[in-house]
């Protein structure tokens, strides 16, 4: 299958991480999932911590969530206007998040993350937007670029394709660096439209923010008449009932969502300050719009998944997240490797290094081979992480005694592996 894909798809997958290229051997092409299993094509089956890189938090196939999905599909699968199901969306974020007013509904976290840089942009007037390098925020090109080592420096496109004028008006900092931001706003009287973060960071594996970090920010930003951006694409709904807000409790002026959301569909969201949020069309003069934004097929998935994340399903996650890091840093330490499990909420992922790990500079002074040698071993034995030191491993309500039970028989021998790997 992955020779047949090579021939008409660029490198075989419609995602780059998906290809193994990290980790390399063939990428399994999964056929079906259920709870927390995945079975490929040859018929194997894996415990899944990847869950689509987030989404699945009730594991694969929930009976209500399939069902929403039939019945709404029995009425047909798209209609190009304004139907109940994205208000009542709409209704049950802006319910979870205080910070968020309004909300408008795309159909992937890039658009998300795009179009709420737009819309601070022309709130503001301003042209630049502040990012921090590790941070991803999906593939808009304004936020593709990362800098040098030095401080408030201009970003440099990070792929061909964006242009050097896009990038200029990006400035990447390090992450969990207040004095830089600091100095950014100095450096840019007047011009800094936005900070945009990830809430609790996720694409550098898992580096949550350190105390103060994330009210920093938002004081920063007011000071200095720029609008706050959290990126919860990947930790909304998942991280609590209001995502990594329900955790740290900081109110930007624009949110992200993605992933948990859609249920496994396409379906994102931007949302924030009503008055930010007037400014777009047709509302306001800030234009968005999107075909297939407020998909009924989407919006039933991701409202059926939303209503049976309740506290009780958090506990769950929450609970399991934490066997599975016990668990894991226990084997590690068993055969001597250098670790350090990071965590944020139920989000989890190991650094081989037991230095700290506080931004992107840190993560990738980790010995990765080591991953390598983990992944391929647990691949073997029957469990999905990651193809990727730097990601994020996820678990869901559906992960139970049996699930873990697997993943702590892979691990001793993908541990030695690990101990064993050479760089
Ligand atoms: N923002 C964050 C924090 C993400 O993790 C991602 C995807 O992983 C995105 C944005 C982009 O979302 P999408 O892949 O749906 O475009």
């Amino acid at each position: 299958m992955f020779d047949r894909a090579s021939v008409v798809t660029p490198g075989g997958v419609n995602s780059p991480v998906r290809a193994f290229r990290a980790v390399g051997g063939t990428p399994r092409f999964m056929v079906s999932g259920t709870g927390p299993y995945l079975t490929d094509a040859d018929g194997r089956e894996y415990v899944d911590l990847v869950c689509s890189w987030g989404p699945m938090i009730l594991g694969h196939s929930h009976p209500e969530v399939i069902a929403a999905v039939q019945e709404a599909v029995s009425r047909g699968t798209s209609f190009g206007t304004p139907g109940e199901g994205e208000v009542a969306l709409a209704e049950e974020i802006v319910a979870r998040i205080a910070p968020v007013e309004q909300v408008r509904l795309v159909s992937s976290g890039t658009e998300a993350t795009m179009s709420a840089i737009r819309l601070a942009r022309g709130f503001t007037g301003r042209s630049k937007v502040v990012k921090f390098a590790g941070c991803y925020h999906g593939h808009v090109d304004a936020l593709l670029a990362a800098a040098g080592s030095g401080l408030a420096t201009f970003g440099l496109p990070d792929t061909p394709g964006v242009t050097g004028a896009t990038a200029r008006d990006t400035v990447v900092l390090p992450y969990n660096d207040l004095d830089a931001v600091r100095a950014a706003f100095a450096a840019h009287p007047g011009e800094i439209a936005c900070v945009i973060t990830e809430a609790s960071p996720g694409n550098m594996g898992v580096v949550p923010p350190a105390d103060g970090f994330n009210a920093g920010l938002k004081e920063l930003c007011a000071a200095n008449g720029a609008l706050y951006i959290s990126d919860e694409v990947m930790t909304g709904f998942r991280t609590s009932k209001a995502g990594w807000y329900g955790v740290d409790g900081v109110s930007p002026d624009l949110m992200t969502f993605g992933k948990v959301m859609g249920g496994g569909f396409p379906a994102a969201a931007f949302g924030g300050r009503a008055d930010v949020m007037a400014h777009l069309a047709p509302a306001g003069p800030v234009y968005q719009a999107g075909t297939l934004s407020g998909n009924p097929v989407a919006t039933a998935a991701g409202l059926a998944q939303l209503r049976l994340l309740d506290d009780a399903a958090y506990a769950k996650i929450d609970a399991v997240s934490a066997e599975l890091r016990s668990l894991v840093g226990d084997a590690f330490t068993k055969e001597g490797v250098a670790h350090t499990v990071s965590s944020a909420s139920n989000m989890f992922s190991v650094f081989f290094t037991d230095e700290p790990v506080r931004n992107y500079d840190d993560a990738k002074r980790q010995e990765a081979s080591r991953f390598t040698a983990f992944f391929h071993s647990m691949l073997e034995q029957g469990v999905y992480l990651p193809p990727s030191a730097f990601e994020s491993w996820f678990v869901s309500t559906a992960h139970d005694e049996r699930a873990v039970e697997r993943i702590a028989a892979a691990l001793p021998a993908a541990a030695r592996a690990a101990s064993e790997a050479t760089a």
